[in-house]
């Protein structure tokens, strides 16, 4: 029988009763918030400006009353002194080993330096999502990432080390290249995108030949970036296109990697509660939500992070607790169907609220349609009018009317809504090779 310590990367904190570890965060929330005080001018001024100390922070309800920091005020205070980062930055520059910055595909990037402590934590953050989904140092893990100024797969790359795993990083070779290395090699697991993972099981079939299921080793597969790994019909279709168990992650640059599903792959995730605080606000009466199954925006803490603090950071991310407790044995709670929404996605369509992650649910969980659909909201008079451009398989084309019909049923049950449908060809759609341009709302830009 497994015992705990061979379960858990960290057995005391990771089973550590829901008491001893909620003093635990607000010990360390104090900590966090004080050192950014006495090192950061923006923190020590966002502070002084609100009325708070460090000193204050004795319960979850004083944490709760600490300014939060939005995205928008980072963006304010860089370039500026000390350059790049300005003064949110808590150690001096020549303490900084690592610069990554943001994607900035809701705006201008945000840079990110970490120090070398910061980079081990990085590392440690990550052995908890890997030790989780069953790596060991017995695996043999490919990357199958372009290693630049994103954090992406970098901090998945020592964490995997850490464990003892065998790493082989597949930078700049392209697609075809990469599979036919992970097949050499026999890898045993992997990390990408759900996109690019779809996207590698499509160019092993079409221009090699390979069925990955059958011809690669690769026995686990970690996702980040986007959220098909939590979307039950894109799960299935990456577990079944690969043969492999496919397993969540959710992570940001100037977060950390917060969060991790395990091996029980309960329908959500565990929040790394050791090491980050996360709380869930009603969105418009700004008070914190402690009841399972109702969303809200998460407010989150790296207790550790010690270059450029995240302390109540507001993410913009959607998400709710679980009702269930994960039966792995874990004490971190669970975030149920990961991040369910952006609070800049979820837009209102002909006054229905729309998550887009519904419509990829209703898409890939037809089998005659293929992985890439295209969802495009423009403005026709007064009306919205909502398209969805999917792909036919090519042995479905004599089912057109019937596979018409499942999907209109379907996106009217999970949607509320009505849409443009049309079929294109298999292959048709726009590739995506990293993270995915799915959803189009051109209301915005007229
Ligand atoms: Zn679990």
């Amino acid at each position: 029988m497994l015992t705990n310590a061979d379960k858990f990367w960290n057995p005391l904190l990771e089973t550590l009763p829901r008491e001893k570890l909620q003093d635990l965060q607000v010990r360390k929330f104090r900590r966090i918030m004080a050192w950014a005080y006495e090192n950061s001018k923006f923190h020590r001024k966002l502070y002084k400006e609100a009325g708070v100390q460090p000193a204050d922070i004795k319960t979850m309800e004083d944490i709760a009353q600490v300014p939060k920091v939005e995205k928008s005020m980072m963006r304010n205070i860089q370039k500026k002194e000390p350059y790049p980062y300005g003064d949110m930055l808590c150690v001096p520059l020549e303490r900084v080993t690592e610069f990554r910055q943001t994607s900035g595909t809701t705006g201008q990037p945000v840079y990110q330096p970490d120090t070398w402590q910061d980079w081990e934590w990085w590392a440690e953050s990550w052995a908890y999502i890997l030790y989780a989904q069953g790596y060991r140092s017995t695996d043999r893990v490919f990357i199958p990432f372009g290693y630049n100024i994103f954090v992406a797969f970098w901090a998945g790359h020592y964490g995997a080390e850490k464990l003892g795993c065998e790493v082989v990083p597949g930078g700049v070779l392209n697609t075809e290249a990469r599979i036919l290395k992970m097949q050499e090699l026999r890898a045993t697991a992997t990390m990408a995108t759900p996109t690019y993972v779809l996207g590698m099981a499509d160019t092993a079939r079409r221009k090699l030949g390979i069925d990955p299921a059958k011809d690669l080793n690769i026995q686990k597969i970690t996702c980040a970036g986007e959220p098909g790994a939590s979307i039950p019909a894109t799960k299935r279709r990456m577990e079944e296109a690969w043969g492999a168990k496919v397993y969540d992650h959710i992570g940001a640059t100037e977060i950390g990697a917060w969060s991790y599903e395990c091996m029980e792959q309960p329908g959500g995730l565990h929040v790394n509660e050791g090491l980050f605080l996360v709380q869930i606000e009603d969105p418009e009466t700004g008070e914190i939500i402690e009841e399972p199954g109702k969303p809200g925006k998460m407010v989150i803490t790296a207790f550790d992070r010690i270059a450029q603090p995240c302390i109540r950071f507001d993410s913009k991310d959607i998400i709710m607790w679980h009702e269930e407790q994960c039966p792995c044995g874990r004490t971190f709670r669970l975030i149920k169907g990961g991040v369910v929404g952006r609070a800049d996605d979820i837009t209102k369509v002909k006054g229905v609220l729309l998550a887009p992650t519904a419509i990829e649910e209703v898409v890939r969980a037809i089998p005659e349609l293929g992985d890439e659909y295209e969802v495009t909201v423009t403005k026709k008079g007064d009306t919205d009018d909502i398209s969805l451009k999917v792909e036919l398989l090519p042995e479905a084309e004599n089912r057109k009317d019937e596979v018409m019909a499942i999907l209109v049923d379907q996106l009217r049950v999970k949607t509320n809504l009505r849409y443009n449908i049309s079929f294109h060809p298999y292959g048709s759609l726009p590739r995506y090779d990293v993270k995915a341009k799915r959803f189009k709302d051109l209301r915005k830009i007229h």
